[in-house]
């Protein structure tokens, strides 16, 4: 079994923007060397998600939508009041969308459903340069 870490920075505009980032992970295995495994991919941060989802405008707009209703921007937070940084949301969308994700991969390929990409999700209220690290596991 190997193991290879590679990490990319990613630029987002905050505010629930969604970044299609399979072609990066694809290139971490493809640079990795390895054939058969999982790709661990994280987000370095409190504020950021990650997800599948088809990655097209119709779906991306549902989801920011239904991530709003569950977890509105403008309600009190107690982070807000502690902080003062204003992004009490940003760090709940977080902890229920999540940080990680594994994906399979085959014959150096991600074993995703045709319709489905991996998607970065930055819920922060600024603009922000994310770390995604990737971990491919296998042989
Ligand atoms: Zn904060």
């Amino acid at each position: 079994m190997a193991v290879f870490t590679d990490t990319f920075q990613v630029k987002t505009k905050g505010f629930c923007d969604a970044v299609d980032i399979t072609d990066k992970v694809q290139t971490s295995i493809d640079k990795s060397g390895i054939n058969d495994g999982i790709a661990l991919v994280f987000i370095a941060g409190s504020t950021a998600g990650i997800t599948t989802i088809e990655y097209e405008s119709g779906a991306i707009s549902d989801l920011k939508r239904t991530i709003e209703e569950l977890v509105p921007q403008n309600r009190e937070y107690r982070h807000n009041l502690r902080w003062g940084d204003g992004n009490g949301f940003s760090h709940i969308r977080s902890a229920i969308i999540q940080t990680d994700l594994s994906v399979p991969f085959a014959d150096r390929k991600l074993l995703l459903g045709t319709w489905q990409q991996i998607v970065l999700l930055d819920f922060d209220n600024r603009p922000r340069n994310r770390k995604v690290v990737v971990q491919v596991i296998g042989e």
